[in-house]
């Protein structure tokens, strides 16, 4: 088997599985619970937690546990709308957004908020001038995400936040960070609050982060018992979270040395795609090595999956979890139907060998023949 689709989830790993399965035996508690099992586990808990912050350079009462970034989504955006409503109902998200953010936004604008678009530049960029024009007094949450699922094209949020809070310093800002955390550095004190899931990071599968600085106040979307986090009540999945801490560590170790070798896989496809005319590339100099996202010219994308998949080489249809048929990703960048309507999401890992690489290479090669042949035939 080639795993090329990092980006949809990656394989948990070895010594995070470990921590996973030892703090399950040994440490089964319930940290709200005041005997002395509850105790030990709630401080381990609190010591994962003390790590992550670490690592990301914020405090550890920053942190929220949620179930994945689909969760963090809801409870950010959604708690943010409900808690200032009263001061504006004026919402900015971009076109390169993930499926939940669009789904959020959708249910907001259904409530009477107003829900505005920045556009981009053609390489993907955020285009700052549109930016400043959209905020106003009633704006009360900017959520653009950090790295573009489908493309990888990475937004500078530092810029953004100095735009946003020149314009309206009152204005939240949101960043889903989920294909960013782990792959290339981030900085959390970009922006007020962030999204991040295990899953993406050779973590468990059901937990993820949300950072909320301090200063910024969310109305809680969920209700019950627990007292450790009021946005996030309930049983906290303990395991999961100090599973979680050892892979946001691992994860951050190596970054770029991890960032250059995955750069060189992917210029090694691009250079070997780009011969073919109907083979093209959706990367712009903005796109982080992770992910090479391409269309086919009268190939249909799903087709090339299954083909693919027949090798047992698995990649992603970037237009599966798309608004219709069209990859909004890759529209918002090329203006092109065409080229959005099939396209096809690789993605590397510091865990794909040039191997790997090189038998995709060939594989995509038969693959691409037998395909584009039938397609002469039945011209
Ligand atoms: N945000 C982005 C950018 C993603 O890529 C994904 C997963 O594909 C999600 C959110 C959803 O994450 P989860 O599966 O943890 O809910």
């Amino acid at each position: 088997m080639i795993y090329l689709d990092y980006s949809a989830t990656t394989p948990v790993g070895f010594e995070v599985l470990d921590t996973y399965n030892r703090t399950s035996k040994d440490f089964f508690g319930n940290p709200n619970s005041i005997h002395e099992l509850g105790v030990k586990t709630k401080n381990l808990m609190n010591s994962a937690t003390k790590q992550i912050a670490e690592i990301f350079g914020i405090q550890d009462t920053e942190i929220t546990y949620t179930s994945g970034a689909t969760a963090s989504n809801n409870i950010a955006i959604i708690g943010c709308a409900l808690q200032n409503h009263k001061k504006g109902r004026h919402i900015i998200t971009s076109r390169l957004e993930h499926p939940s953010v669009y789904a959020i936004c959708d249910y907001l604008e259904g409530l009477g908020f107003e829900i505005s678009y920045v556009k981009n530049d053609e390489e993907g960029l955020i285009d700052f001038e549109d930016l400043k024009s959209l905020i106003k007094p009633e704006t009360i949450l900017v959520s653009i995400c950090a790295v573009n699922s489908e493309t990888g094209v990475r937004q500078p949020l530092k810029m953004i936040r100095q735009i946003v809070k020149k314009e309206n310093p009152e204005t939240i800002i949101h960043s889903d960070m989920t294909q960013a955390v782990g792959k290339v550095s981030v900085n959390f004190h970009d922006v007020d609050m962030a999204t991040f899931t295990g899953h993406k990071i050779y973590g468990p599968k059901g937990i993820g982060v949300l950072y909320k600085n301090n200063s910024v106040n969310l109305t809680p979307i969920l209700y019950g018992s627990g007292k450790s986090n009021m946005l996030s009540p309930g049983t906290p999945a303990v395991p999961l979270i100090v599973a979680l801490s050892k892979a946001v560590r691992l994860s951050t170790t190596d970054i770029e040395k991890r960032e250059r070798f995955i750069e060189r896989l992917n210029m090694k496809i691009v250079d070997a795609l780009s011969k073919y005319e109907g083979v093209m590339i959706n990367k712009t100099k903005y796109s982080i090595p992770h992910i090479l996202n391409i269309s086919l010219r009268n190939i249909k994308a799903e087709t090339f999956l299954h083909a693919l998949e027949e090798n047992e080489i698995y990649v992603s249809s970037n237009t599966a979890c798309s608004s219709g048929n069209l990859s909004t990703s890759v529209y918002a960048i090329y203006d092109d139907k065409v080229r959005a309507s099939s396209t096809i999401r690789i993605s590397l890992s510091h865990l794909t060998t040039t191997d790997e690489v090189n038998r995709f290479i060939s594989t995509f090669e038969e693959v691409y023949a037998r395909l584009s042949g039938l397609i002469r035939k039945f011209d």
